[in-house]
């Protein structure tokens, strides 16, 4: 292993695989990245339901999905390697007066700022998503530029490219300790060794805040239990199905090779780093899936899982400097939106380390925004 670097990541994740694309095509240096577990993408990546969508509430949600959807679409031009952004388009089901004003004001919002994106009523619904129940539906916003992406894909192509552009990424690598003598950040300790480095990015997902803590600093980034489940064939499946998300319930569905796979946010989940499927949880979501499509009556459960979301209290990820130590850079709390925002994630780090001008306005996202009355929230989180 190196024993200095320019810039040390910490986390193989999606976000931490970006990042070193980004960071390695700017030509930054040297650059390492430690991954505590044997392979990469093990984290809160390998749990992702594939979901990419620009439809959010908020400008600069809307602007990083954006651009990711841009770069999504050029990513075999731009690393080299193969993955399918399969634009087969996100629909959010509106059931109350209430839902469908929030949608029509994040609608015009989204509109504004160039999404592709339209109001349907329930006969457009039922044209694009034939099985959905439209009881008490109103109306539903869709989008095409939204879709699907296998995040396993994804990072395996900024893997390689970042590798091939010189990035040395080593596993089983465990970083233990963060140097800052005077306040500076001089070196990272990891199971494999120690390497100095003026400059460490944290791109940890839900263990951020164990890595901040580790310099004194507080992250308002913490690990709450999500779960999935998957059914096995579904003869009535069609491949243009979209991602259905039924807005009162919190259920959402997309296809899955030819069955569906299903998730929803318990809200009442509390953090903590436990991974465990909850009986409970699995009953509840098929509750609202059949509710949703009562086709799914026969269906049977192909697979289940549970990860853990990276939440903050605001709901948009953390993206800048630790104001209170010089040389941390965190890129973290995505809040179940890391995997579709992370080549927008990994292009504006790279921009900022390099004190380039930002290709979305992501001041935001600072780190320093909590506890200073200046909060946003993303209020469409699934
Ligand atoms: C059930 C579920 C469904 C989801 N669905 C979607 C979706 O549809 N669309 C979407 O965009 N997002 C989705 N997400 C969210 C998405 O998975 C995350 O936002 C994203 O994967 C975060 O990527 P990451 O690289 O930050 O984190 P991770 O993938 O967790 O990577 C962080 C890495 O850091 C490593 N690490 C931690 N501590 C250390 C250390 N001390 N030393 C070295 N390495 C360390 C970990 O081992 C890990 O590999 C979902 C999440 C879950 C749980």
């Amino acid at each position: 292993m190196h024993n200095r670097a320019d810039a040390v990541i910490i986390g193989g994740g999606i976000i931490g695989m970006a990042v070193a694309f980004y960071l390695a095509k700017s030509n930054a240096g040297e650059i390492v990245l430690l991954e505590k577990e044997p392979v990469p993408g093990s984290g809160a990546t390998s749990k992702a339901a594939g979901g990419i969508r620009a439809q959010f509430m908020t400008k600069v949600n809307v602007e990083m999905s954006m651009l990711s959807e841009k770069l999504f679409c050029s990513f075999k031009k731009d690393t080299g390697y193969d993955a399918l952004f399969d634009q087969v388009g996100y629909m959010f089901l509106l059931k109350s007066e209430a839902e469908v004003a929030s949608f029509t004001a994040a609608y015009e919002l989204q509109k504004s700022l160039g999404l592709n994106v339209e109001m349907l009523t329930p006969e457009g619904i039922a044209e694009v998503a034939p099985h959905v129940s439209l009881d008490s539906v109103k109306a539903a916003t869709f989008s095409h530029d939204d879709g699907l992406g296998d995040p396993h894909e994804f990072l395996s192509g900024y893997d390689q490219a970042a590798r091939k552009l010189g990035v040395s990424i080593e596993y089983d690598a465990e970083v233990t300790e963060i140097k800052t003598p005077s306040g500076k950040i001089s070196s990272v300790v990891c199971s494999k060794g120690e390497i100095s480095t003026p400059l460490v990015i944290n791109c940890a997902g839900p263990q951020a805040k164990l890595i901040a803590k580790m310099v004194g600093a507080v992250l308002e980034v913490e690990p709450i239990r999500r779960q999935i489940v998957t059914t096995g064939k579904l003869d009535f499946m069609r491949p243009s199905f979209p991602m259905v998300v039924d807005v009162s319930s919190g259920l959402y569905c997309h296809r899955e090779s030819s069955g569906l796979l299903m998730g929803w946010a318990d809200k009442a989940v509390l953090p903590s780093f436990d991974v465990s499927i909850d009986p409970d949880y699995t009953d509840a979501i098929l509750e609202r899936a059949l509710d949703l499509v009562p086709q799914l009556e026969t269906a049977e459960i192909a697979n289940q899982w549970a990860g853990l979301y990276e939440t903050t209290p605001d709901h948009h990820a953390i993206i800048g400097w630790e104001p209170s130590v010089e040389g941390l850079f965190h890129v973290v709390g995505f809040s179940g939106h890391g995997f579709m925002q992370a080549p927008a994630a990994g292009l504006v780090t790279a921009q900022m380390i390099l004190r380039e001008k930002t290709s979305v306005d992501i001041s935001s996202l600072a780190p320093a925004r909590f506890g200073i009355g200046k909060l946003v929230e993303e209020t469409n989180v699934i």
